[in-house]
């Protein structure tokens, strides 16, 4: 392929991407938006597969199919639940090719510049690559430990964290200055080296520093780096289509944490500094003297109750996923609809453990989207709605976010759901959420338990209903 019809195919490669981000952004246009992002992947790879230069085929189809396989198995292995994980995994693949294009690119013997300046800006991308490629992937690293549940989800706050960060970015500029200044090779390579440790470090401190439930900005903003650690490689590699598909990636990140930011209330410098969201909570039981009494019910109660309702709000938390409840729920509000009972869901932003988790799981059930409402669609009906089911969600409708300015999660709105008459909490036990927050919603006098699995609960009720 000539070189005019590999950067023909890229153009129309990164117009699919864009209609592609264009459909993900709504929920009946999302399977489309996902065909354009797969034809755009495809047309990306062939031309790059075809371009001059790419003569190691041999080497090449055996490392894609190699990926290839590995991503079909898991992919096809991954629960619902584990997809937040899986995500942050991948951002840190991105980090790390992006640091060892960095390498590859500044090791090359090969490598030649037309002047000074031009080895200058080719330095200065190496080491924005690797600087933003190393964050990436240690920082996706730690994500994916928070969100699996082997790393604490409360924030490390190590004294002077703030002077340490900046001490970390005051030595990376330093040792900038002195790798772009470097001779040769044998002197720079020192430089770049300790700055990949230094920015391996910052990854670590960073994520460690927020708490969960600041998490859903984490997964923004890692998304965003990854893309931007991508448009870094393409400018290492000259690769235009890699710094149009990075930047993309990028800025789209950027702007899901800034609507994440604003989801929570938060300011994306706070999150980012650290220390929020941390759990005070014990968890479980030894809070129920505490906070009074908790009222438990039963399938039968709850059936009765929505067959006399005539507004019924769903609030679906990450326990839906991991019950996988989403399918008798479907079931149940066709039947109470065609019973005459007007039934909608709220989503909450941060609702599970990725943006739109909530939508894709009722999406998969066939839940219709014109009774899937966003939060301030939905968060003023409260009043007027005569029973809420609350099924596997926690941190999203505590109270005390907005009733307690102490509490770790302050600040957050929070679906007002008890303020609706009658409100039915199904989880499994008294156990708190990924904030790790108590949730006085248990306690009040409108609020009825319906403790046991979400799935077999919802059976129950549809039993019935
Ligand atoms: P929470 O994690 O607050 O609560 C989920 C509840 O589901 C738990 O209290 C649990 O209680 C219950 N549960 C778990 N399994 C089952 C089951 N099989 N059957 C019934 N109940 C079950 O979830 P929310 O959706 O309310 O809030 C999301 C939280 O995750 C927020 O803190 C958010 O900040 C955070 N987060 C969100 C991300 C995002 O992008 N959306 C990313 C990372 C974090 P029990 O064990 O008693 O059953």
């Amino acid at each position: 392929m000539n070189a005019g019809m590999i950067t023909t195919a890229y153009i129309i490669a990164s117009v699919l991407f864009i209609l592609s981000l264009g459909g993900l952004s709504h929920q009946e246009k999302a399977r489309r938006g996902n065909v354009y992002g797969m034809a755009g992947m495809a047309i990306a790879i062939l031309a790059t597969l075809a371009a001059a230069g790419v003569t190691n085929y041999v080497t090449i189809i055996a490392a894609m199919v190699v990926g290839g396989g590995i991503g079909a198995v898991l992919a096809k292995r991954v629960q619902m639940t584990q997809m937040p994980e899986l995500v942050a995994m991948l951002h840190s693949f991105v980090g790390m090719a992006a640091v060892l294009v960095g390498y590859a690119n500044y090791l090359d013997p090969t490598h030649t510049y037309d002047s000074h300046a031009a080895k200058v800006i080719h330095l200065v991308e190496i080491y924005l690559g690797v600087l933003i490629g190393a964050v990436t992937f240690t920082g996706s690293v730690v994500a994916f430990g928070k969100l699996r549940g082997i790393i604490m989800s409360k924030p490390l706050t190590l004294p002077g964290r703030h002077l340490f960060n900046l001490g970390l970015g005051v030595a990376s500029i330093v040792l900038g200055y002195y790798f772009v200044g470097a001779a040769d090779i044998a002197s720079g390579w020192a430089p770049l080296a300790i700055m990949t440790v230094i920015a391996f470090i910052f990854g670590v401190h960073m994520v460690m520093a927020i708490g969960g439930a600041d998490m859903p900005v984490v997964v923004s903003m890692l998304n965003s780096y990854s893309g931007w650690a991508a448009a870094a490689t393409g400018f290492m590699l000259g690769n235009d289509l890699l710094i149009v598909t990075g930047a993309l990636v990028g800025s789209s990140g950027a702007i899901l944490s800034y609507i994440m930011c604003r989801a929570m209330n938060r300011k994306f410098l706070a999150v980012i500094a650290g220390g929020f969201g941390g759990g005070g909570g014990k968890g479980g039981a030894a809070a129920v003297g505490e906070q009074g009494e908790v009222v438990a019910t039963n399938a039968d109660e709850t059936a009765e109750l929505l067959r006399d309702a005539k507004e019924v709000v769903i609030v679906p938390g990450y326990g839906m996923a991991v019950a996988q409840a989403q399918y008798p729920i479907n079931e149940m509000t066709q039947k109470l609809r065609a019973a005459g009972v007007r039934v909608r869901f709220a989503i909450h932003p941060v609702a599970g453990r990725m943006p739109g988790h909530m939508n894709v799981l009722l999406a998969e059930a066939k839940v219709p989207y014109d009774i899937v409402m966003e939060m301030d669609e939905i968060n003023e009906d409260f009043p007027h709605t005569d029973a809420v089911l609350v099924i596997g969600a926690n941190d999203i409708v505590n109270p005390d976010a907005m009733e307690n300015p102490d509490s770790p999660i302050a600040g957050m709105p929070v679906l007002e759901v008890w303020k609706a008459r009658t409100v039915i909490v199904m989880k499994r036990s008294m156990a708190t959420g990924y904030a790790g927050v108590e949730n006085p919603l248990f306690f009040k006098e409108n609020t009825r338990m319906l403790f046991g699995d979400a799935k077999a609960s919802v059976e129950a009720i549809l039993a019935g209903v």
